[in-house]
């Protein structure tokens, strides 16, 4: 059986772009990627002082478990390149698992929904795109609703040198 998931892409060092798709490549081994956002440039949050994200967000289908699922975007991060740093630090490549399927996840390696969606407007802006009417399992608030809560923020932008743009 697999289960929609929706998985956030994030880089900040190198080539960003051709990070991300490596990055979209190495996940279709081991989900069916369904839909793609647009992706969008946004200036760093929490650490500022760094350079700015490409950032977008996937739903694919998966037969992978949840903590297999980690494991799989762990080792793709750590393929490409990612040295554990800095937390929200500087990243060639960041995968985040924000919802599999309705499931609520609480272990020490793995909070899912994802417990920062509602205050990124870089993971919110792109999943409004693919999935506005989405509702998050717990707070039952959809995407659209979460994205129109935030405070205006002119920091993420489309990126231009998207190939699907
Ligand atoms: P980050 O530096 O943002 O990539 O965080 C990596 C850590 O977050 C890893 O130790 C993961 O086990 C943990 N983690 C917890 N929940 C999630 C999630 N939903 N998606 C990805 N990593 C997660």
């Amino acid at each position: 059986m697999s289960v929609p998931v929706f998985i956030a892409l994030g880089s900040n060092l190198g080539d960003r772009a051709a990070q991300i798709a490596a990055a979209l490549e190495r996940l279709s081994a081991v989900a069916t990627i369904e839909k793609r956002s647009p992706v969008y440039e946004t200036a760093p949050k929490y650490v500022t002082d760094q350079p700015a994200f490409l950032n977008m967000v996937v739903l694919a289908r998966t037969g992978l478990a949840p903590l297999a699922l980690l494991a799989a975007t762990q080792s793709i991060e750590k393929a490409l390149g990612r040295m554990p740093g800095q937390r929200f630090g500087p990243r060639a490549i960041d995968l985040d698992i924000l919802f599999f399927g309705d499931d609520v996840i609480d272990l020490p390696s793995l909070a899912v929904p994802h417990p920062r969606i509602a205050e990124r407007r870089f993971v919110l802006q792109p999943l409004n795109d693919i999935a506005a009417q989405l509702r998050h399992p717990e707070t039952e608030a959809s995407v659209a609703e979460m994205l129109a809560a935030l405070p205006p923020d002119a920091d993420v932008r489309l990126f231009a040198g998207s190939g699907q743009n």
